[in-house]
């Protein structure tokens, strides 16, 4: 069955003793914690990669935030999906929205860092998810699926349960408005709908679908107690080694 996962992403925050630090912390709570079977995730910018690995035990993984649309050579400033393997890292965040509206990554860019990550034995953390308007047009089914279906469903279904998604609603990422718990189970019973249609039952049942968005230990209870949530993506709370527990215990 699929895995329950938390995942902070840190964002850009943080130096890299600032980020070491809150490494260490989350590493000993965690070492020091019963957890309910839950995969614990560190999303960190590319300078701590290689630092935190060497922090954290076992129990956590560590992501990067983003990765190179091209193998390698000369394109300045890059980061290849190789480099972040060498670190000893095993995901990548890929499609974050603030990347998508900042940074102009289209789901063309997205197919070749998703295929890149898995030619070299990472995980993709594939965000997905519309902004108020598309919602309030009563859209945000149809946006979310064609964001998966051309970022993802190139992909074999061997290929693709290696793939975990989060569902980002952009209008409560960073604003406090949390989706409601309704909200989330509606979204992510369509998204694992849609991964029936295309992989069958057992991959969709096999693939860990997380929320993210001002998802705070004060609501992530009622958020992972939906059938279909199987985690979260977590900024903000994630900076804050005991936040970023009460997140992690409240499965
Ligand atoms: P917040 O938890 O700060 O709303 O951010 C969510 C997010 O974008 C995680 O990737």
């Amino acid at each position: 069955m699929r895995r329950k996962i938390v995942a902070g992403n840190w964002k850009m925050n943080n130096t890299l003793e600032e980020g070491i630090e809150l490494a260490g912390q989350i590493n000993d709570l965690v070492e020091n914690t019963e957890i309910n079977d839950v995969d614990v995730v560190i999303g960190t910018p590319f300078i701590h990669l290689t630092e935190v690995n060497k922090v954290v035990g076992e129990k956590i993984g560590v992501a990067a935030q983003n990765c190179a649309d091209e193998k390698s050579g000369a394109y300045t400033g890059e980061i290849s999906a190789s480099m972040i393997k060498s670190t000893g890292s095993k995901y990548v965040i890929l499609g974050h929205s603030e990347r998508r509206t900042y940074y102009g990554e289209t789901n063309e860019i997205l197919v070749k860092k998703v295929n890149l990550t898995l030619e070299n034995g990472l995980a993709p953390i594939f965000c997905i998810g519309e902004v108020l308007e598309e919602r309030e047009a009563e859209k945000h089914f149809e946006v979310v699926k064609s964001q998966i279906a051309e970022g993802l469903f190139h992909l074999s279904a061997e290929e693709f349960g290696k793939v975990v998604l989060a569902y980002e609603p952009v209008w409560a990422i960073g604003t406090g408005v949390t989706a409601s718990s309704d909200q989330a189970q509606e979204m992510h019973a369509f998204i694992r709908k849609t991964l029936v249609e295309q992989y069958g039952e057992e991959v969709a049942n096999n693939t860990s679908i997380l929320y993210g968005g001002s998802c705070k230990p004060s609501n992530a209870k009622e958020l992972f107690e939906n059938e279909d949530v199987d985690g979260g993506l977590i900024g903000g709370a994630s900076l804050k080694a005991e936040d970023f527990m009460g997140i992690i215990t409240a499965f």
